[in-house]
């Protein structure tokens, strides 16, 4: 493959990444404001509004990565400037496509990895917004987990996963009520299934120690103490992806350093 054909192709990668932002970022919001609960397929399929005018957005906005320079952060109808989450998320997800496709290639296996840890970024802005986590999306993160249980396994490698995360996170929420929700637990056991138990111990760590400095800094900068409900969902997508995208050479190089 030359460099010309090489840089169109991944231009191509993360184009089809920042597709699936737009629409992800999209979900989120209908989800937080309630109207994926009253219409499920209309939340997944109805055309982006503005939130101030109610009118569609232009076609020209939607054109991935550039649509929003293009219409220059503002809607064309009432002049209200459109939140910079929406390219922020795009480039995310270009970026994600890219370093998912670089490190598992084209491929089945690239493509639930892409949209389990899309879901988690997605459940996080909802969580964020709202300190609830969504069902549908954590049971769409068990449906894609088939994928890895099944072709790569040991099946039971997973069923393990799962259940430790429950059970993890479990005895944290029944030593410290109130720290962590039930749509937490789910969200983690699903996270075990999609890894396996090993590359969940690998999840756990990189969620507990970025929410836990994530909180004292918290806690430390606005001085509201460590009481305050949080959510907890950015940092376990986080260990999710760290799991799954580095946590095979995570381990080795854990292996290497302790024997
Ligand atoms: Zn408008």
């Amino acid at each position: 493959m030359s460099l010309a054909t090489g840089c169109w192709t991944w231009f191509a990668v993360a184009l089809l990444g920042a597709v699936w932002g737009s629409f992800s970022y999209a979900l989120a919001l209908r989800i937080a404001g309630g109207d994926f609960a009253k219409s499920p397929l209309g939340a997944l399929f109805s055309r982006s509004r503005c939130p101030s005018c109610a009118r569609s957005i232009p076609a020209i906005a939607l054109i991935p990565l550039a649509g929003f320079a293009l219409v220059r952060g503002r809607c064309a109808h009432c002049g209200v400037s459109i939140s910079p989450l929406y390219p922020l998320a795009e480039l995310f997800h270009a970026a994600l496509l890219v370093l998912v496709v670089r490190q598992f290639g084209p491929g089945a296996y690239s493509a639930a990895i892409f949209i389990a840890l899309s879901a988690g970024a997605t459940i996080s802005v909802v969580d964020i917004k709202t300190l609830t986590i969504p069902g549908a999306l954590v049971i769409a993160i068990f449906l894609l987990a088939l994928y890895p249980a099944i072709i790569f396994g040991p099946f039971v490698d997973h069923l393990i996963g799962a259940a430790g995360m429950f059970a993890f996170f479990a005895m944290i929420l029944l030593a410290f009520p109130g720290g962590f929700g039930g749509g937490d637990l789910k969200f983690a056991s699903a996270i075990g299934f999609f890894c396996g138990w090993e590359l969940s111990i690998v999840a756990v760590e990189v969620a507990l120690i970025t929410g836990a400095v994530a909180g004292a800094t918290y806690a430390l900068v606005t001085r509201k103490g460590l009481r305050i409900r949080f959510p907890f969902a950015p940092f376990l997508t986080l260990g999710f992806g760290t799991a799954v995208l580095y946590g095979r050479e995570i381990i080795l190089l854990y292996k290497s350093v302790v024997w």
